[in-house]
């Protein structure tokens, strides 16, 4: 079994609506690029921060601005016109922890990720709030953010940790701490323990300027040893991107000696054995996905 947990079925253009993206047809063109992939368990998460509902969580402006569809329709979609899994990427926002749980426990997900984009305010990935432009060290950044992941962990809200080190995501056009990251991993560590949480396998840092795999082998590895299991996901936010370089994930699982994948159902997880992609894989399937715009 090959799986995709971490789906976006709308793009992050600012003017992109609900009513064009939760649509059957565009559900089709993610499921036809992961058949072709031979993945055959999918599911949607979107960002919390999309929904109305999140404002009683927390109003970042980020959020104001962006808060514009409705939770109980995304979740009724997901339910009753798709055969996904419904999912939804939740930000750990601390001092908000009561309002997130109300918002996840009313409603009936399947999985819950849990992403840290910001440090209080300021936001690691994008350019606006950016925690960059703070002047703060690379080091107070980078351990700041390993400590938040390892308090996400151990808030009990998520079932999975979303591309646990997404600090590196610009590569080097931000500083970076020298030498062993394993410092900084370490911080995690013990909220990933405790909170028996699965951590995020995401081929998403391989599209973005890091150029690699969330999280990076070495953190990886330390999360196998520290109990967590493992989700295999893409971050696709287009049809295209549904399993993008699985094949080099599944070396890294190989090489780590992972041989089970979460499956998550009503928020119960269970391990799966890992499946091989389809010999056809990858390389021809993103040009044929585009071929496959029209809606059926
Ligand atoms: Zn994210
Ligand atoms: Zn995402």
């Amino acid at each position: 079994m090959l799986t995709d947990y971490h789906l976006h079925l709308r793009s992050d253009a600012f003017e992109a609506t609900a009513a064009e993206h939760y649509t059957r047809a565009n559900v089709e063109r993610y499921r036809a690029v992961a058949s072709e992939r031979g993945i055959a368990e999918l599911g949607v998460s979107e960002h919390v921060y999309r929904f109305q509902q999140a404002l009683a969580v927390w109003r970042h402006p980020f959020w104001v601005a962006n808060a514009h569809d409705d939770l109980d329709s995304y979740c009724a979609f997901v339910r009753e016109q798709t055969d996904l899994r419904l999912g939804i990427e939740a930000d750990f926002v601390p001092g908000g922890e009561e309002e997130m749980a109300s918002l996840l426990s009313e409603r009936d997900f399947d999985y819950v990720i849990g992403s840290v984009h910001f440090l209080r305010d300021e936001a690691v990935d994008m350019e606006d709030f950016s925690v960059w432009k703070t002047g703060r060290s690379a080091e107070e950044i980078w351990r700041r953010y390993f400590q938040t992941i390892g308090e996400a962990a151990r808030s009990g809200l998520f079932d999975v940790i979303g591309h646990p080190d997404l600090v590196k995501v610009w590569g080097r056009e931000r500083p970076a701490p020298e030498g062993d990251l394993r410092r900084y991993y370490e911080l995690a560590m013990e909220g990933i323990a405790d909170g028996d949480v699965a951590v995020e396998l995401s081929t998403a840092g391989l599209r973005k300027r890091a150029r690699e795999v969330y999280p990076a082998p070495a953190f990886l590895e330390m999360s196998l040893a520290a109990g967590a299991p493992v989700a295999l996901s893409s971050d696709a936010h287009s049809p295209e991107e549904v399993g993008a370089d699985y094949e080099h994930a599944l070396g890294l699982l190989a090489q780590l000696g992972v041989s089970e994948l979460c499956v998550f159902e009503h928020r119960e997880r269970r391990l799966e054995p890992l499946g091989a992609m389809r010999a056809s894989d990858a390389t021809s399937a993103g040009g044929d996905a585009t071929g496959m715009g029209g809606p059926r």
